[in-house]
C-alpha cells in the first residue's frame, strides 16, 4: 500500500488508502520524473528541485480531490451558512481590531473598503488560521500525473518554484489547496506571480506568513480587476410579486430604472442616488433579491461563483455590523454552520456511519455517510449536509 504525504498520515486516509498496482506505481514515477526535467528546464536551480521533489510519493488524497465532482448539490443557503456563521463574524472582527492599523493602510494605498478586505481574508483563510493541507511541491504533480489539465499544473508547479528561488516564500512553507492556492489569500502561484505585494517591506512578497503582503496582495488584485472605490458591492432589495423584467448579473441599468419598477432596500434606506446595478435572485423569485454592482463582478473575478461574491459582500456587511439578510432562505432544511457540520460528522462517527475525524470539512467519506444515514431515516439519499438528518441524528 503506498499513500504517503508530508504530513503525519491520520486515521482517515489510511482509511481510504488505495492500492497502488506496480504498473501505476511505474508510470507515476516516470511522470514525476518528466514533471521534474521540465521543473529543471524552466531554469529552476538543482538544489530547490532536489529539495522540492525529495521523498515525493503517490498521494491518493490529492488524485482523488481533483478528480472529485461534487455529490450534492450544493444550496446557496448551504454555502452562506458555513461561509457567513457567527463564529466567522466575530472572529473577522475581533482580527479587524488586530489588524487595523494594516487596513486601514491597505484601504488607503489600493482604495479597497477594509471589511471588503476582511471578509476576503475569513472566508479565504479564516483570517489566516487555515493553510491548506496538501503541500504544493508533492501535489502538483500528483494532480498533473493523476490526468488533471497536467500541462496547468506543470505549469503552476514551475511558477511556485520561480517564487521559492526569488527567495520570498520558503519551500517548507508551501502548503495549500491540491489545485495549487496557497497563503492566506489564496493565490494560485501564477495569480501570486503577477499580483503580490510586499506591503511591509522586508524585501518578500510573502502572503503566506505577513498579514500586510497578503492583504495588500488581494487589494491589488481587486484594485487591478476595476474595484470601484466607495461604490457599493450591493444590497439587498424587496421586488413586487407582479415583477416580471430583466434579472441576472450582466443587465445592469441605472438605479432610477430599478426604482420605476417598484424595486426598493430590503433594509428600509433609500436608494443609491446613483450607478449601475443588476438585480439577481440566487434561490429564485422566493428567496432574497439582491441589487448587484460591477464590485460585485470583481469579487466574482476572485472566484467565479456568484454564492462566493454574495459571501464576501455580506460577511463584509456583518463585520461592518449590518444585519442579515430580510428575507428568508426558501428552505425548510436550512443548512449548516461550521460547528453544526462538525456536530453532524461527530454523530456520524458516534454511530458508525463512517470512521474518521470531524474536521468540518464535507468531503466525500462524509457525503458517502450521510447518504447512508438519510437512507436509514427514510430521507431521500442526498448527502447533502441539512438541518434535517443533523436533527435526526442527535435524536431531536
Ligand atoms: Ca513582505
Amino acid at each position: 500500500m503506498l499513500c504517503t504525504s508530508h504530513r503525519p498520515i491520520s486515521a482517515l486516509a489510511i482509511a481510504v488508502c488505495m492500492f497502488v498496482t506496480p504498473a501505476a506505481a511505474a508510470s507515476f514515477e516516470t511522470c514525476v520524473k518528466g514533471i521534474r526535467a521540465d521543473v529543471l528546464k524552466a531554469g529552476i536551480r538543482a538544489d530547490i528541485v532536489n529539495a522540492a521533489f525529495r521523498n515525493i510519493a503517490f498521494d491518493e488524497k490529492a488524485v482523488r480531490f481533483s478528480r472529485t465532482q461534487p455529490e450534492y448539490r450544493l444550496e446557496i443557503w448551504d454555502y452562506m451558512a458555513f461561509l457567513v456563521d457567527d463564529v466567522r463574524i466575530a472572529d473577522g472582527k475581533k482580527m479587524m481590531q488586530i489588524h487595523q492599523k494594516t487596513l486601514r493602510e491597505v484601504e488607503k494605498a489600493y482604495g479597497i473598503n477594509r471589511y471588503i478586505l476582511a471578509a476576503l481574508w475569513g472566508v479565504e483563510s479564516d483570517y489566516g488560521q487555515e493553510e491548506g493541507i496538501f503541500f504544493l511541491p508533492h501535489a502538483l504533480p500528483n494532480v498533473a500525473c493523476g490526468g488533471k489539465k497536467p500541462a496547468l499544473f506543470t505549469a503552476e508547479l514551475i511558477q511556485a518554484m520561480r517564487i521559492v528561488q526569488a527567495g520570498d516564500v520558503k519551500l517548507g512553507d508551501l502548503n495549500g489547496s491540491w489545485a495549487g492556492a496557497f497563503g492566506q489569500t489564496q493565490f494560485m502561484p501564477s495569480t501570486y506571480r503577477r499580483l503580490a505585494v510586499d506591503f511591509d517591506r522586508d524585501g518578500h512578497r510573502d502572503t503566506i506568513r505577513s498579514v500586510p503582503d497578503a492583504l495588500a496582495s488581494a487589494a491589488n488584485f481587486l484594485k487591478k480587476a476595476g474595484w470601484q472605490s466607495g461604490l457599493p458591492w450591493g444590497f439587498e432589495v424587496n421586488v413586487p410579486r407582479s415583477y416580471s423584467g430583466p434579472a441576472g448579473r450582466s443587465r445592469k441599468s441605472a438605479i432610477a430604472t430599478w426604482a420605476k419598477h417598484g424595486i426598493s432596500r430590503a433594509d428600509g434606506t433609500a436608494l443609491p442616488s446613483g450607478g449601475s446595478y443588476a438585480l439577481i435572485r440566487p434561490a429564485g423569485t422566493l428567496g432574497p433579491a439582491f441589487l448587484v454592482s460591477r464590485n460585485f463582478d470583481v469579487l466574482y473575478s476572485y472566484n467565479a461563483a456568484e454564492a462566493y461574491a454574495l459571501a464576501i459582500g455580506h460577511l463584509s456587511d456583518r463585520l461592518d455590523g449590518k444585519g442579515a439578510f430580510k428575507t428568508a432562505w426558501p428552505t425548510d432544511d436550512p443548512g449548516l454552520n461550521r460547528a453544526q457540520r462538525k456536530r453532524l460528522q461527530e454523530l456520524l462517527i458516534a454511530q458508525g456511519y463512517y470512521e474518521g475525524e470531524a474536521d468540518g470539512r464535507i468531503g466525500p467519506l462524509t457525503i458517502t455517510a450521510i447518504k447512508a444515514a438519510q437512507k436509514k431515516a427514510g430521507l431521500k439519499p442526498t448527502g447533502r449536509p441539512g438541518s434535517r438528518i443533523l436533527k435526526v441524528l442527535a435524536g431531536k
